[in-house]
């Protein structure tokens, strides 16, 4: 969710809905017939099978673009988009984002699971102005699956005012990544050390991404100079 989605108002310069929708027609006709064929090979492997390299999990703002952010190509990331990157907890809802999950783990056998979140979250601002949210219903009771992390920001944070929504962002990202471990079927694989899950946040402005270490406790920079910060516990049992 962008900044102007709460407030209910139209974004700043809005185009007209024929203009939009032309620009976005003649884009697919561009990517018919320029783009398809030079791919064309690709796109015949992927009629009839997909084996994803991971799943990503981010928020349905549009300018998180997670193939362009991590240079994928169709086929590689089974992504899953929804308002906040929630994860709602395991028997709470059979909804999509479950559905998703259990399907990747167990149908596609995802060996990873990306969380991301992101700078100038919509959703993270309704979480620390609610009032915002009186005539969305729908947004306010799903971002109830946010209320642990606005809680834990609350009871703990120190930090000053205009760093309150960054920090929010990333304890967001921890907290569905413990709902992520209440579902059963990721809950196995992380027994066994099949699963591996991580926690990220995407900054707009400079594209950096900073990475949730579990075992620090802290986030940190993927800098391609140290090894990924992972969000993965230690597994139990080898896989059987
Ligand atoms: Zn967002």
């Amino acid at each position: 969710m962008s900044d102007n989605t709460p407030s209910g108002a139209a974004p700043v310069e809005a185009e007209n809905a024929e203009t939009a929708l032309q620009t976005i027609v003649e884009g697919f006709l561009r990517f018919r017939h320029e783009v398809f064929p030079e791919q064309e090979e690709l796109f015949k492997k992927l009629a009839t099978a997909q084996q994803p390299r991971a799943m990503f999990i981010t928020c349905a703002d549009s300018r998180i673009v997670p193939e362009l952010i991590t240079q994928s190509a169709p086929g590689d990331l089974f992504v899953t988009r929804n308002v906040g990157n929630v994860v709602p907890p395991y028997g709470q809802m059979n909804g999509g984002v479950s559905t998703a999950i259990e399907y990747a783990v167990l149908a596609l056998g995802v060996q990873h699971i990306i969380v991301c979140g992101h700078s100038d979250c919509g959703a993270m601002k309704a979480v620390l102005a609610p009032a915002t949210l009186e005539r969305m219903p729908t947004v306010k009771a799903w971002l109830r699956h946010a209320e642990v992390a606005r809680t834990v920001v609350a009871d703990n944070c120190t930090c000053a005012e205009h760093e309150v929504l960054g920090v929010l962002t990333e304890e967001n990202v921890v907290s569905q990544l413990d709902h992520l471990r209440t579902h059963p079927s990721v809950a196995s694989r992380l027994a066994s050390g099949q699963l591996f899950i991580h926690g990220w946040v995407y900054d707009i402005e400079t594209c950096a991404i900073r990475a949730y270490d579990a075992e620090r406790g802290e986030f940190r920079p993927i800098d391609g100079d140290h090894p990924v910060p992972m969000a993965t516990p230690r597994p139990r049992y080898s896989p059987s």
